[in-house]
């Protein structure tokens, strides 16, 4: 019989091939970023294929996230020249384990039409059971049980076999709501994300029959991104590939950045135990960076302690060296990272032209990402979000936004709708029908309706007391949106604060309320570009509009979890602040945990990068409504000298990063002995010590030179965040005329304008 050719063997190396015709048996396959181990790991697949060893319903091929998995199967069918007739079990281990649970969902009680519960319905159902239990929901919120929950699920805990340990987990009463709440979801036919695969460890357990069809059945099992498995997918794992031991699992220890969501590292050093024997393929050729980018990386990651450490090269000698820059603010970041990605597009730094499909923004936190939309949108750089909702269209901004509108537009009735129990005041479905009756028997806007409904008794008891108070509350608030003398962003905070928002995620005990909270926050700080509230939401309502995707080449904006696994020719990672990144959280946790997997995720972030890597910070932020002075990042210092260019921050030296495109300050580069020692960064210092941390009124917004406000003449072109480029006209105490280039003659405030060069 004459063998299939296996072109795809010839482009790897001889460790990944070692590894890919290594078909039978365990293989653990442990590297670093960069060197083929996904490569590797489809060119298994193919190789089963080809070889005959397995059809593609026999393959189980796991990976981490959707995206993931279809850039797998194309690989796949580049690699055979082919496309792939099915291969049902490729997939991330909960659209695999749904599959599954679809066809044995009886062995746990349920129909095989089972609904899978999304956040919002999991935390409904669990107050409910809070407040059956006569348990005060206030001091015990059903969010801080969902984590409880969530967490028991991630190690395959069931009601049943929960530890005695965590008895007192959730004021003693954890491990009986926990299974009032399967129970529940028994009855309901319906099961949560933990589930599915607590179901499916749970059904192969109890079922060896069961287990021993799809041992068989599964011959292959391959798993890449192995250090982010939690327990219960690592039990899932060790059942199904208890009989035939063909699994290949690869993965990179330095790359494990789920410990919050429960992964455990230690499953790497599990599985020799597990499956003695077992082939153990070490790459250390990495092909995707340059060397002064991994030389970057590695300095970096060698500062964490508990590692199983591994040595990495690349042939690619030469190249950019990382480049290091630090900015006034984060405002100032992005407008820079705005013109850098243009200028880079256009290939005027010096180097070849990147396209924007080959460059990305890869962030610590997604509230960061509202700056880089906003100033992308303002100068028209196309750009995607990936893995997540763009900024404005997340659930809590969009309800801020609805209250905003309110107060801006008493009438907007969809605003009305989406915030009248929103937080929960009492005002179901059937209040809010009543509502909408009385508004429409009188053809009234809804807030009207409400106040007729109220005023005819309508309504009565907790509903009643707390609809009068939001419209009390939508009273006040319009009749400050039209006093032009009140400041718009503390309006906002207040209209946040009275209406119970901002107290209903403080009280919130899931992982995301931070998240939400940092976003509203940002939200807040996004309005001071603006003159008022109208103006905001109109540019929102632009943003919005734009949402269809176009075709076209665009930048990537994502956060540094979304980009595990990905590549792009250009890197931008903004915002390397102690405080940022690494998070508050994780310098505040004792012990090195937190911070040693925030390093983790700085060393993810870095080695994305194939030619070109720029990391920035910026020297104030706002936090909680005030500036503060950031200090660069502790991984900055941790960033090797002789591979990192310092470049000269853009509005220290009156635009002195310019013309001479990529060239540094020669006397910044004598001096570079470290961020600290660049005069950039004295200077940075400088001023940010001869400023208040707390910004006077007048100047907050985008922060500019008090000098620069007053030095502005008839004839100076600017630019402002809404209107664009412009040149000044006149000048009227703080309000200058401005010829706009694009919207026309206008009056604006001069601190929403800054100095524009060009
Ligand atoms: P990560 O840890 O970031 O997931 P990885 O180890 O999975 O990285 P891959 O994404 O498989 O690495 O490979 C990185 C890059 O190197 C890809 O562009 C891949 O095509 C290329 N590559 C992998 N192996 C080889 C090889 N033997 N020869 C040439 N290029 C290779
Ligand atoms: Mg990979």
């Amino acid at each position: 019989m004459a063998a299939r050719p296996t072109p795809y063997l010839d482009e790897l190396n001889p460790a990944q091939r070692a590894a890919v015709e290594a078909l039978d048996g365990p293989v653990l396959m442990l590297a670093g970023a960069g060197t083929g181990k996904t490569k590797a790991l489809t060119t298994r697949i193919a190789h089963l294929l080809t070889t005959g060893k397995a059809r593609p319903n026999e393959i189980l091929s796991v990976t981490f996230t959707n995206k993931a998995a279809r850039e797998m199967k194309e690989r796949v069918a580049r690699l055979l020249g082919q496309t792939v007739e099915g291969m049902p079990w490729l997939g991330t281990f909960h659209s695999i384990c749904v599959k599954l649970l679809r066809r044995h969902a009886e062995l746990v009680g349920l129909k095989s039409n089972f609904t899978i519960l999304d956040t919002d319905d999991q935390i409904r159902l669990l107050k409910q059971l809070i407040v059956a239990a006569n348990i005060d929901e206030k001091r015990w919120p059903a969010r801080a049980l969902a984590g409880v929950i969530d967490n028991w699920k991630n190690r395959a805990w069931t009601p049943q076999n929960v530890p005695a340990g965590e008895a007192s987990a959730f004021n003693q009463r954890g491990v009986e709501l926990y299974a009032a709440y399967q129970e529940r979801l028994r009855t309901l036919n319906a099961v949560d994300f933990g589930d599915l695969l607590l179901h499916m460890v749970t059904i192969f357990q109890k079922h060896d029959d069961l287990l021993a069809q799809y041992q068989s059945w599964f011959r292959y099992i391959l798993v890449d991104e192995y250090q982010d498995t939690n327990v219960a997918q690592y039990l899932w794992l060790r059942l199904l590939a208890g009989g035939h031991k063909n699994v290949c699992c690869v993965g990179d220890d330095d790359q494990s950045i789920y410990g919050w969501r429960g992964a455990e590292v230690g499953n790497i050093l599990r599985f020799e135990k597990d499956f003695p024997g077992a082939t153990v393929v070490r790459l250390e050729q990495n092909y995707r960076s340059t060397a002064h980018i991994l030389a970057a990386a590695s300095g970096v990651i060698d500062a964490n302690k508990g590692r199983l450490g591994k040595t990495l090269w690349t042939a690619a000698e030469g190249g950019e060296k990382v480049r290091l820059i630090g900015h006034w603010d984060g405002e100032e970041e992005a407008r820079w990272i705005g013109e850098e990605v243009e200028a880079m597009q256009s290939g005027t730094r010096g180097l070849d032209p990147f396209s924007l499909d080959d460059m990305a923004i890869l962030v610590r936190a997604s509230h960061q990402m509202r700056a880089f939309e906003d100033r992308f949108l303002t100068i028209g750089l196309p750009y995607r979000v990936i893995g997540g909702p763009r900024f404005y269209e997340r659930l809590e901004i969009r309800d801020a936004m609805a209250y905003f509108r309110i107060s801006v537009s008493p009438e907007d009735d969809l605003a009305f709708e989406r915030i009248v129990n929103t937080p929960k005041r009492g005002l179901g479905d059937k209040a809010q029908q009543k509502i909408q009756a009385m508004a429409r028997a009188n053809g009234v806007s809804l807030v009207e309706g409400a106040r007729l409904l109220l005023a005819a008794k309508g309504l009565t008891g907790k509903g009643a007391a707390e609809l009068g108070k939001l419209l009390d509350g939508i009273g006040r608030w319009h009749g400050a949106t039209l006093d032009d003398t009140a400041s718009h962003v503390e309006l906002a905070e207040v209209i946040l604060d009275e209406s119970g928002y901002t107290t209903f995620w403080q009280n919130d005990k899931t992982p995301e309320a931070p998240g939400r909270l940092e976003n509203l926050k940002e939200l807040v700080k996004a309005l001071e570009q603006f003159e008022n509230l109208q103006g905001f939401l109109e540019h929102v309502a632009l943003i919005m509009d734009n949402e269809t995707e176009e075709a076209g080449a665009k930048v990537s904006i994502m956060t540094l979890h979304a980009a595990k696994g990905l590549e792009f020719p250009a890197v931008f990672l903004p915002g390397w602040e102690d405080g940022l990144f690494p998070s508050q959280r994780s310098m505040d946790e004792t012990g090195l945990k937190g911070v040693e997997e925030e390093r983790r995720l700085a060393y993810v972030g870095i080695t994305r990068a194939e030619k070109l890597c720029t990391i920035s910070f910026a020297a104030n932020r706002r936090v909680y409504g005030q500036w503060q002075s950031a200090l660069p990042s502790r991984f900055i210092d941790e960033l090797p000298e002789a591979h990192v260019d310092i470049l000269t921050p853009p509005g220290l030296y009156g635009g002195g990063y310019g013309a001479a495109g990529m060239a540094n300050n020669i006397e910044q580069k004598a001096a570079s002995a470290n961020v600290y020692n660049s005069p950039g960064w004295k200077r940075l210092q400088e001023r940010s010590q001869s400023r208040p941390t707390s910004q006077p009124k007048e100047s907050r917004g985008i922060v500019i030179d008090a000098e620069a406000v007053s030095s502005f003449t008839a004839g100076n072109r600017v630019f402002h965040q809404k209107f664009g480029y412009g040149t000044v006209m006149g000048i009227e105490g703080d309000k200058l005329d401005i010829e706009f280039e694009k919207a026309g003659a206008k009056k604006v405030v001069a601190r929403f304008v800054v100095a524009a060069e060009r």
